[in-house]
């Protein structure tokens, strides 16, 4: 196996404690060594000030600087996130992933059950990662990398653990 590290990077103040909570759950679905790492604040420029969100893929090509190329950079935060790619326009998103890195945010997972939150912030951070590994979706409903369509009760309904079948294409892809 690939010594791949997985670093948690935690941006605007994002609470450590909930960081090492999502930090065992990496290491026990994939078994890569995952670090947390306590970030700083993103700068004014990165933000769609009207629409207060913040532009994921300004933080993609900034955690892409740090990047030595063998490992993967997730960054989490809670503050709204948002893309431009794929030709949308600012649009809202749970998680952005690309290929040594991925970037989830809170925001949109908030429930009055701050239990059902942070479920929800280990499932979608498990997906962006199972993505950034080279994982693509999979169409086995209960499984992890299982489209989530931007809808927070797709989410709900995946475990999360991924399908013997996308376990099979990680083993082949971190040989
Ligand atoms: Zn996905
Ligand atoms: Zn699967």
């Amino acid at each position: 196996m690939k010594s791949i590290i997985v670093f948690l990077i935690l941006f605007n103040g994002f609470n450590f404690e909930t960081a090492e909570l999502i930090q065992k759950q990496v290491v026990s679905t994939y078994g890569v060594t995952c670090m947390v790492i306590n970030g700083h604040d993103l700068p004014e420029r990165f933000s769609v000030k009207k629409m207060n969100r913040i532009v994921a893929d300004s933080i993609v090509s900034h955690m892409d600087k740090m990047n030595d190329g063998k490992s993967i950079y997730v960054g989490l935060l809670d503050d709204d996130i948002c893309t431009r790619a794929r030709g949308y326009q600012y649009w809202g998103i749970f998680g952005y992933s690309y290929k040594s890195g991925c970037v989830i945010s809170s925001y949109r997972m908030k429930d009055s059950d701050s239990k059902l939150t942070l479920i929800r912030l280990m499932k979608v951070t498990i997906h962006e990662i199972g993505h950034s590994f080279g994982l693509g979706h999979c169409l086995t409903p209960s499984c992890i990398m299982n489209d989530a369509e931007k809808k927070i009760s797709t989410v709900d309904k995946e475990e999360m653990s991924i399908c013997p079948k996308c376990k099979r294409v990680l083993q082949i892809i971190l040989e």
